[in-house]
């Protein structure tokens, strides 16, 4: 079987399942000792044969290390990429995708319920050198076709389930709108992961993780994610400049817990997925909830376009509480195997009040999101036990 190994970047459709290349791309076997699990290269240079006499092409660890080459490799398989690249955080790595791509004057579209910190990125640091963003429904194709500007509209980017109203958008329609219109189209495929959705096969150009979340999948390492389409090798060569110019590389110790998370991530995904709609049932329909926001119920608007471009629904689920902000709070205050934190994706079940947490840095702009929302990321653990978690809730309400 044709594996990727480490250092092979040329990969992407090829014969294994998504389960043996999580487990097996990037990992080839110590040829020194037969260590079933390749090293941690904790080194920060390595020795020249002569000058210039590089071993395997390293030469100082900003520019390379075999164990971030490793989760490299193994990204770019489980997208289906041709290349990806390792950063320190996610949004260290959507900052030097938009460095590489955008100049003064360059414009980018996002949706009107993109992760805050993306909007913020984008409207502070990036629109304080000239670049400007429209903030639209992406749900509304009229409304990208209207926003796009000829010439100047350089990036489309699309977060799918969005953060944090679990709005779908069809990224199929959408990239054959922004390479109509010579506009990168970025995916953040944070939410879905690469076992549930996989957007290069959808028509996109790259896609953006925060492999804190269900990649990592154990709330123990940040980091962040580029994966670049088949076509796209030249642009993977300005951002592999940009990174080493500027510096925003993983550690190797955090890429080591971000392949070793990844390896458990399409059995997670299932169970985060079963465990959430077995949550979302209970909670539609309850008298203090207004709205349940999960792509697996039959009521979300996005569940057909879900299922059609998903393989599950994942482990996000929001909720708008019929008792405004204050109930919000109360719900999120009261859980108690939901631990009140911010993030998400971990093994761990996780609550959150978007409004004055995740969320707090778009009050007042377009992306706002209201008070009564209350977000969970759902973990792992027994679902009898999340189930009564809620129940206690939603009695206190
Ligand atoms: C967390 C998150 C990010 C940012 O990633 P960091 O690793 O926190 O920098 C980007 N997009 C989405 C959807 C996220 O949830």
């Amino acid at each position: 079987m044709n594996l990727p190994e480490n250092g092979d970047h040329a990969q992407g459709a090829h014969g294994a399942g998504f389960d043996t290349l999580a487990i097996h791309a990037g990992q080839a076997v110590d040829p020194t000792t037969g260590a079933v699990i390749p090293p941690v290269y904790l080194t920060s240079t390595y020795v020249q044969d002569g000058i210039g006499g590089l071993r395997g092409g390293y030469e100082y660890s900003r520019g390379g290390n075999p164990t971030r080459t490793a989760l490299e490799t193994q990204l770019a398989a489980l997208e289906g990429g041709v290349r990806a690249l390792s950063f320190a955080s996610g949004l260290a790595a959507e900052d030097a995708l938009l460095r590489s791509v955008l100049a003064p004057g360059g414009h980018v579209i996002v949706g009107n319920d993109v992760y805050g910190g993306t909007h913020r990125l984008i409207r502070r640091v990036h629109g304080a050198w000239g670049v400007r963003h429209s903030t639209v429904d992406l749900g509304d194709l009229d409304a990208v076709r209207a926003a796009i500007e000829p010439g100047a509209t350089k990036v489309l980017w699309i977060e799918t389930p969005s953060n944090p109203l679990m709005k779908i958008t069809d990224v199929a329609a959408l990239a054959a709108l922004g390479r109509e219109a010579g506009a990168l189209v970025v995916v953040d495929n944070t939410f879905a992961s690469p076992a549930l959705q996989q957007p290069i096969a959808l028509g996109a150009d790259v896609v953006v993780h925060s492999t804190t979340k269900y990649l990592g999948g154990h709330s123990d390492v940040v980091g962040g994610a580029l994966v670049f389409a088949a076509g796209q090798e030249e642009l993977a060569e300005q951002v592999t400049f940009t990174q080493f110019a500027a510096g925003a590389v993983s550690g190797p110790f955090d890429a080591f817990l971000t392949t070793r998370g990844i390896k458990t991530l399409g059995i997670r995904m299932q169970r985060h997925s079963s465990n959430a709609l077995a949550i979302a049932q209970r909670l539609e329909g309850h008298a203090g909830i207004a709205q349940v926001f999960y792509p697996g119920l039959e009521s979300h608007p996005g569940h057909e376009l879900a299922a059609r471009q998903m393989s599950g629904f994942g482990g996000m689920i929001s909720i708008a509480l019929a008792g405004g902000g204050e109930a919000a709070r109360r719900f999120a205050e009261s859980t108690t195997l939901f631990q009140l934190a911010e993030s998400l994706g971990g093994v761990e079940s996780l609550v959150n009040h978007p409004w004055s947490m995740t969320h707090a840095s778009v009050r007042g702009t377009e992306a706002e999101v209201p008070e009564s929302i209350v977000r969970l990321s759902v973990g792992i653990e027994d679902p009898a036990d999340l189930l009564a978690d809620i129940d206690e809730a939603l009695a206190r309400l």
